[in-house]
């Protein structure tokens, strides 16, 4: 789809963007896609909007407080903080409970310890969305781990989803057996070709799930869902939802930590593991780490709208070009990875190179494909992150074979993540891997 520039008079900050290593062509390629995307955005911004909502309501109905913003030390016993941003969390899901903790290390650590938690040998785990996410099969024990569930006698199921991505009814009907307790369903399609599942498709899968068997536990992996769309998986029949504070519920602030909401039953299990059987909930010091917790909730619903348009921008930036993207330009989101497929490693790389010098921590970095532990081939990153490892900050990866797809995701407001694409277009037009001579006129 070639389309020439049909605004020849604008000028964005067009010193601005050249002082910053932009040259006239990719500004203005860039913004002629922009000018299409204004009902998009405006979109995003209506569910910001509501979200931002449901977040102050939520504060201001749990009575968050001066006090509850430093933290405790020690055992942590009455830790008001700690205590009431668990009572938001469970707001702003809709769930009876929620354990919201630094001591939950990433969002793998929660999901292992709601699944190890709420699981018991002779137990059986279904995946019924397919393959779940790579660190998950340590954990599950699809791949032999120290202390993964399958020492533990607890086996593990998977029907995939079918060749257009729907659901395996029938599979899943005949998966369901006397030993089937939990079901974990991944929201994201992390860093898989299957489409992302909106809530109102886990709500459907719930349902069916539940009229099989009513006393199921359905756990839905919610990494890089939160505040994406209105209503979480929680509202829809999941008895537990689970995530990281790195990604977007932390809204780039919080500097660790992860979350479990649910159910009475699922939580309190989850925290007799987390700490102690006896102690549960009970303990578990917040250190200094509250505030960051408390604003960076607040912040969520903009941080992750800022993170969606930069996905939706980078879609139509590379579809327009002719690479396959992943959700495509126009589909509704419902998580907030972008995949480009560029089919070179050329193109992998100099993506990466943009995204990195575009970040405001070390952008004069270069990165370079590396041998990283756990993956088959070598691995280019690009983070230049105030939180280490952040993917709710702007950030890239690709690994080095085919098809060539780097995953993109992130930015903490609007304006970095379209700095960021346009720094990685401006990349590959230096390299000489794409061209926009036949996209802009005129410069
Ligand atoms: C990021 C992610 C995880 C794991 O989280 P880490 O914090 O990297 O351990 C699990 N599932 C999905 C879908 C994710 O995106």
């Amino acid at each position: 789809m070639k389309q020439k520039n049909k605004n020849k008079n604008f000028k964005p900050d067009l010193d601005m963007y050249q002082a910053m290593g932009l040259s006239p062509e990719v500004i203005s390629y860039g913004e002629n896609i922009l000018e299409e995307l204004k009902e998009r955005f405006a979109a995003i911004d209506r569910v910001a909007e509501y979200n931002q909502l449901k977040v102050l309501k939520a504060m201001q109905e749990a009575k968050v407080s001066e006090a509850c913003l430093s933290g405790t030390t020690g055992y942590g016993y009455n830790d008001l903080g700690r205590d009431t941003l668990e009572e938001v969390y469970a707001k702003i899901f809709g769930t009876q409970d929620a354990l919201v903790r630094p001591q939950i290390t990433c969002g793998t650590h929660a999901l292992a310890l709601a699944l190890m938690s709420n699981l018991r040998p002779g137990d059986e785990l279904l995946s019924p969305v397919g393959k779940p996410y790579d660190t998950l099969e340590e954990v599950i024990g699809i791949r032999p781990s120290k202390g993964s569930l399958a020492e533990y006698g607890i086996t593990y199921r998977q029907v995939d989803l079918l060749k257009d991505g729907s659901f395996d009814y029938e599979g899943i009907r005949q998966a369901v057996n006397g030993r089937t307790r939990l079901v974990t369903i991944q929201r994201s399609k992390g860093y898989q070709t299957r489409p992302t599942l909106s809530v109102s498709a886990i709500g459907e899968l719930i349902s069916f799930l539940k009229d099989l068997k009513p006393d199921l536990i359905c756990m839905v992996d919610n990494c890089y869902g939160e505040f994406v769309e209105t209503m979480e998986p929680s509202q829809v029949g999941a008895d537990m939802v689970v995530g990281s504070l790195i990604k977007n519920p932390g809204g780039g602030l919080a500097p660790t930590g992860g979350y479990i909401a649910g159910t009475k039953e699922c939580v309190e299990n989850a925290a007799c593991r987390l700490t102690s059987p006896g102690l549960a909930k009970e303990v578990g010091a917040s250190l200094g780490m509250m505030n960051a917790f408390y604003q960076g909730l607040f912040l969520a619903p903009t941080v992750t709208a800022g993170a969606l348009k930069g996905a939706v921008f980078a879609a139509n930036v590379y579809e327009r070009l002719g690479f396959a993207v992943i959700p495509d330009g126009r589909e509704e989101r419902h998580d907030i990875i972008q995949a480009v497929t560029f089919g070179t490693p050329e193109g992998v790389v100099a993506f990466c190179k943009g995204i990195q010098a575009a970040a405001p921590v070390d952008s004069f970095v270069t990165p370079e494909p590396w041998d990283m532990p756990g993956y088959d081939s070598k691995v280019i990153m690009a983070a230049g992150a105030f939180v280490s490892g952040s993917s709710i900050e702007l950030s890239a990866d690709g690994p080095i074979k085919p098809p060539y797809a780097v995953y993109f995701q992130g930015g903490l407001t609007w304006y970095h993540a379209k700095y960021g694409i346009l720094k990685s277009l401006q990349q590959l037009v230096e390299e000489r891997v794409v061209s926009l001579s036949d996209f802009v006129e005129n410069f």
